[in-house]
């Protein structure tokens, strides 16, 4: 062991049908990656170049409460399937790509819509809007093994039972193996990264006190409270 100045930190983990835990290196996340979403923000649906920015690891949090961020008064839900590798490389073909795929859960990429609006409109990066703590509720992981690599199938969100959000995953705009594919060619993709997939519309505003529901056939549901 490598004697430290001051104590390590933990490595962020997020929980594991198996029991196990996952642990997080990374976290990727694609923007308007189903075409009603990008339309809702006010983008063109057509299919241009992929984009992604990150969360930190610390960030994924399942423990089925969210803390209403401070300095924000336009926090939103956007649900998004999560997508945990096993391993990782450069380059990777998109014939390999599903193979370093361990698992897959669902997850929240909640943002401070207002923030990420100023950050947009002076060119600035999304971090503030996006990347701030326990941003990213998760539920847990749940192994290819059990479940088989999800292309399609519904995903949705309702706040306090209300339907908010509805999609399905063969919406995306990138697929799977195509966000892997590409994003290997940028950096170099390891056993622990993990990717947040993009959110259908239907994207909105949520409020102390409120309990998300969301769901993604196959994964069950992933219940969150705002306090
Ligand atoms: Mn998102």
């Amino acid at each position: 062991m490598t004697q430290t100045v001051i104590p390590t930190p933990a490595t962020p983990t997020i929980p594991t049908s198996t029991g196990a835990a996952f642990p997080v290196r990374r976290v990727y996340c694609i923007g308007r990656n189903y075409a009603a979403h990008a339309v809702e923000m006010g983008h063109d649906p057509n299919r241009e170049a992929p984009f992604f920015f990150q969360k930190n690891p610390d960030n994924l949090d399942a423990s089925g409460s969210f803390p209403y961020p401070p300095h924000s008064s336009d926090v939103h839900h956007e649900v998004e399937l999560v997508v945990a590798l096993k391993s990782g490389g450069n380059n990777i073909s998109l014939d390999d790509a599903l193979n370093h795929v361990w698992g897959y859960a669902i997850g929240l990429d909640m943002t401070r819509r207002d923030l990420q609006a100023e950050a947009k409109k002076a060119g600035r990066p999304w971090e503030i809007g996006k990347a701030f703590e326990r941003s990213a509720p998760v539920g847990p992981l749940h192994p290819v093994a059990a479940t088989g690599h999800l292309t399609q199938g519904q995903i949705s969100l309702a706040v306090n039972g209300t339907p908010r959000q509805t999609g399905d995953l063969n919406q995306m705009i990138w697929k799977v193996p195509e966000m892997i594919a590409y994003l290997s060619e940028y950096f170099e993709l390891q056993a622990g990264d993990v990717i947040l997939s993009g959110t259908p519309s239907g994207v909105g505003a949520v409020q102390r006190g409120d309990v998300m529901e969301a769901m993604i056939e196959g994964l069950g549901t992933l219940t969150v409270k705002i306090t």
